[in-house]
């Protein structure tokens, strides 16, 4: 049976050049793909309370909407700057050139809520890093953090295991 990395291709040299860009469309466009990853990315937290999933843009609304569907609670996202329409608070963080910000409504995420973070890939985790002290901010606990994929060298699992983060991912 083929396994969730068999359904994700390398693009060489994306976005710039030296770059192995990991493409999960693929994974997401094969039925089976798709349903194993969402099932296998839901394993840990059977039995675990959770209020709300929190999705970073862009591929963590895709699992993320999945996976809070199957648990029957909410679904939050965290976008970049700009996106949301409502107030909201924003958290920026470095990128390998330059800056990124990101922004999450003020009233998505109750003082105390249980909450999962999802994406689709940790590099160095800056991305996650981001997102979570946006929720920290707004009195959110975070429960785990789940990822398709997890690259070990690039730092980002020591980086939120720092923090007294749960990590889980599906393959590196
Ligand atoms: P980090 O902030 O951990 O360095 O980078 C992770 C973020 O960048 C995630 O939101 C992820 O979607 C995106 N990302 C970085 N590299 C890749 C890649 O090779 N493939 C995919 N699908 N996403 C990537």
């Amino acid at each position: 049976m083929k396994k969730v990395e068999d359904y994700i291709r390398t693009i060489v040299d994306f976005p710039h050049e030296g770059i192995m860009f990991r493409d999960v469309t693929t994974l997401f466009a094969d039925p089976r793909g798709f349903r194993m990853a969402i099932d296998q990315m839901l394993h840990p937290y059977a039995g675990v309370e959770i209020d709300k999933v929190v999705g970073l843009e862009a591929r963590g609304f895709i699992l993320g909407g999945a996976i809070a569907h199957q648990l029957s609670v909410g679904f939050v996202p965290i976008r970049k700057k700009g996106k949301l329409p409502g107030t909201t608070i924003s958290q920026d963080y470095k990128l390998e050139y330059g800056e990124a910000i990101v922004e999450i409504h003020d009233d998505a995420i109750e003082a105390g809520e249980k909450v999962l973070v999802v994406d689709d890939l940790l590099a160095t985790g800056g991305t996650a890093e981001a997102g979570i002290k946006l929720l920290e901010r707004l009195g959110g606990e975070i429960v785990s953090t789940a990822f398709i994929i997890d690259l070990p060298d690039l730092g980002g699992r020591a980086r939120l295991e720092a923090m007294g983060m749960e990590v889980h991912a599906l393959c590196a």
